[in-house]
C-alpha cells in the first residue's frame, strides 16, 4: 500500500512533525528523510515507526519520538568531520542519525542486549562509522576523548563531570537534566575552557543510571 512506503512516511514526518516545530537545518532534516527509523523498532513497523510518540526498544527503555531526537541532533550543530560521543545506545536510531553528520560516532549502552541488538541493526544497514560499547555512561568514553559533541538520551541528575571533561573546546554537550519524571533538556558549552549552560525546553526521559548518575 502506497500510504505505508516507508520513505513517503518518512518524508510526511519531516513535513509535518520537524518543520514546523523549528527545525530548519537541512542536513538533520535529509538525515530524518534517510534513516529508517523502523529498522530500529521491535516490530518493525513503518505505521508505528513515524508516528508523534515515543516507543518501546526492550528492557524498559524508550526511543523519544522523531522530534526530540531531530532537536537534540540540531542542537549538537554537527560538522562533516566532527566526532560525536552517544550515551545511551538504545534502539541505535539516534547513532545512525548522527552517524549521517559526523565522521565518527561512539555510542555507550549499559544493556547488553540493546547494544547488541543495535550493532546487528547499523552493521545490517551498512554503517562503519559508529563504535558501540557496554559501559556506565556516566564516565564518557575515554578512548576517544574528546568529542566534538556529546549527546545523552537518559535523564540526569545533573551534568556528569566525565562527559565536561571529555568535550573538546569549542564542543557541544546536550542533556536532559532534572528529577526521575520529568527534566529540562539542557545545552551546555565549552568555549575558551569556560562552561555556558543553556535550557531548551522541558522533557521526559528514561533514567540515566551509573556512578555520575541515579543509583540503581
Ligand atoms: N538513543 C536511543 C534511546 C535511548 S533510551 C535510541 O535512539 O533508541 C536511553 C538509553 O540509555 C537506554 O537504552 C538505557 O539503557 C541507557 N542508559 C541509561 N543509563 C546509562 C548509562 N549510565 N550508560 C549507558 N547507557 C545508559
Amino acid at each position: 500500500m502506497r500510504d505505508l512506503d516507508p520513505s513517503v512516511l518518512r518524508d510526511k514526518m519531516v513535513e509535518e512533525q520537524l518543520i514546523p516545530r523549528g527545525i530548519f537545518n537541512e542536513r538533520v532534516l535529509n538525515a530524518f528523510r534517510k534513516v529508517p527509523r523502523h529498522a530500529f523498532i521491535p516490530d518493525k513497523s513503518p505505521e508505528n515507526a513515524y508516528g508523534d510518540f515515543p516507543l518501546p526498544v526492550g528492557e524498559g527503555q524508550t526511543i523519544s519520538q522523531p522530534y526530540i531526537v531531530a532537536l537534540m541532533t540540531q542542537y549538537l550543530d554537527l560538522k562533516a568531520d566532527d566526532k560525536v560521543l552517544e550515551i545511551g545506545t538504545g534502539s541505535g536510531y539516534q547513532a545512525s542519525i548522527l552517524a549521517e553528520l559526523a565522521k565518527e560516532v561512539y555510542s555507550v549502552e549499559r544493556f547488553a542486549v540493546l547494544a547488541e541488538s543495535a550493532q546487528a541493526i547499523l552493521n545490517g544497514l551498512g554503517y562503519i562509522n559508529i563504535k558501540i560499547k557496554v559501559g556506565d555512561g556516566t564516565e564518557g568514553w575515554e578512548k576517544f576523548a574528546p568529542y566534538d559533541a556529546i549527546i545523552v538520551t537518559a535523564g540526569a541528575p545533573s551534568v556528569p563531570e566525565p562527559l565536561v571533561e571529555q568535550l573538546a573546546e569549542g564542543g557541544r554537550l546536550v542533556i536532559p537534566v532534572g528529577g526521575g519524571f520529568s527534566q529540562t533538556l539542557t545545552l551546555v558549552k565549552k568555549q575558551e575552557g569556560k562552561i555556558a549552560q543553556e535550557e531548551i525546553c522541558g522533557c521526559v526521559f528514561v533514567p540515566l543510571i551509573g556512578r555520575y548518575g541515579w543509583k540503581t
